[in-house]
């Protein structure tokens, strides 16, 4: 059984409420050039349609800074208000004191406090970009990261560890670490005069293991909401991979209210694929349903043709083009479930719990394919048009079965 989720409060970015109970949230980033607004505006949409309800680009450069406000314009004249989050390392008090319709532009602030500056320049500079955050009335992501953990605690933590009489693993003490630079950044973020409500905080690791640890301890310790997100998951099946196993974990605990699958693309790849992927995580948990499920048996010696892969592909395909449509047409269409099945051995039973359901011809079976709805058996489809004759049933049953949305 999936835990209640974790108590946290609830903190508004834009129009998204993350944590206080709500859905969990999805996000992305892009891999643009800040400063370059029409390949930024571009991909920002493409994200959002894709079902990213938050979107964080980098700001690293006084174009970058000076690009936000136009990026955003182009978003709202496009009818797209998806919240938008600065993501701000080094020389953020910087841009941000240059560029004040930057702060305004954007819907939360990301502050790695690992990046901020060493030594007595850190605290001012945090300092500022808090100042600034209060100023604009802007929440504030504290992102710690292990790969820029900051230093100078880091060390101080090592040492008073090894003068213990029994000292922690160093691993130990660096978990520790990641979670204490972000409880205390949040603390001084509230000293600083940032509502309690205004913080969310995240602190990204590589290892499965040690997010797990990291976010429990995290959990624990406070409540404000959490960003889950594994760091450098990598490319392909190892970093959907990792990142599933790692953020399923926490959510099955009720632990985490945003997630990101950080992938790195393919070359030339398509940056909504991580969008999918973490709508996919929280739809497999029951947590959300984004999309009609599509229940595809493996295929097996049963089916030796290419032709049921191909056939389960395309009303994948079909389910997934059609649904924006759908959904702004017909209401829970999003919890249906559509199962395409290789053979009579399973094809059948699980095209009956199904609300709709076609068992293929397997080798060797009649040429023909039962059609199920809501348990019966309503046609047998045959013939070169099997595909397109059980998406037109498919279409009907959307139809006859989801409430028309008003207006
Ligand atoms: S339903 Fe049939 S084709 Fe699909 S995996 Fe099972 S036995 Fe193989």
């Amino acid at each position: 059984m999936i835990a209640p989720r974790r108590a946290s409060v609830g903190v508004r970015i834009g129009a998204v409420t993350v944590g206080g109970g709500r859905p969990v949230v999805v996000q992305s980033m892009t891999n643009t050039d800040t400063a370059d607004v029409e390949a930024t505006v571009r991909q920002v949409g493409e994200l959002a349609a894709a079902g990213s309800e938050i979107v964080r680009v980098t700001v690293n450069t006084d174009e970058a800074a000076a690009a936000v406000p136009r990026i955003r314009e182009r978003l709202l004249a496009a009818g797209c208000g998806v919240p938008l989050v600065g993501d701000f390392h080094f020389n953020g008090h910087k841009l941000l004191a240059a560029h004040p319709g930057c702060a305004e532009a954007l819907d939360k602030l990301r502050i790695n406090p690992g990046n901020v500056g060493r030594g007595s320049k850190r605290d001012p500079q945090f300092a500022a970009m808090i100042e600034t955050a209060c100023r604009h009335r802007k929440p504030v992501r504290i992102g710690v990261n292990w790969g820029s953990l900051d230093q100078d605690l880091l060390t101080r933590m090592m040492d008073e560890n090894s003068r213990l009489p029994e000292p922690q693993d160093a691993l130990e003490v660096l978990r520790e670490a990641t979670v204490v630079s972000a409880l205390a950044s949040a603390a001084r973020a509230e000293e600083l005069g940032l509502p309690h409500d205004a913080i969310v905080i995240s602190s990204k690791v590589s290892g499965v293991q040690d997010l797990i640890a990291i976010y429990r301890q995290l959990a624990a310790r406070c409540d404000y909401p959490l960003h889950l997100g594994l760091t450098e998951a990598g490319m392909g099946a190892k970093g959907v991979v990792s990142s599933t196993a790692a953020i399923a974990v926490l959510l099955q605990e009720g632990i985490g209210d945003t997630i990101r699958v950080s992938l790195t693309p393919q070359p030339g790849g398509d940056r909504t694929e991580e969008v999918r992927i973490a709508q996919e995580i929280l739809q497999s948990l029951g947590l959300r349903a984004f999309l009609p499920r599509v229940v595809a048996c493996p295929g097996c010696g049963r089916t030796t043709s290419s032709y049921f892969q191909e056939l389960a592909q395309r009303i994948q395909e079909h389910v997934r083009r059609r649904m924006p449509d759908w959904q702004r047409s017909f209401s829970g269409v999003e919890t249906m479930t559509v199962a395409v099945m290789g053979c009579v051995v399973n094809g059948p039973g699980e095209s009956k719990h199904a609300n709709i359901g076609i068992s293929l011809p397997g080798s060797g079976e009649r040429p023909v394919a039962p059609v199920y709805e809501d348990g019966e058996k309503t046609v047998t489809l045959k013939g070169e048009r099997i595909a397109e004759d059980f998406q037109e049933l498919v279409e009907r049953y959307v139809v006859r079965h989801f409430a028309p949305r008003e207006g």
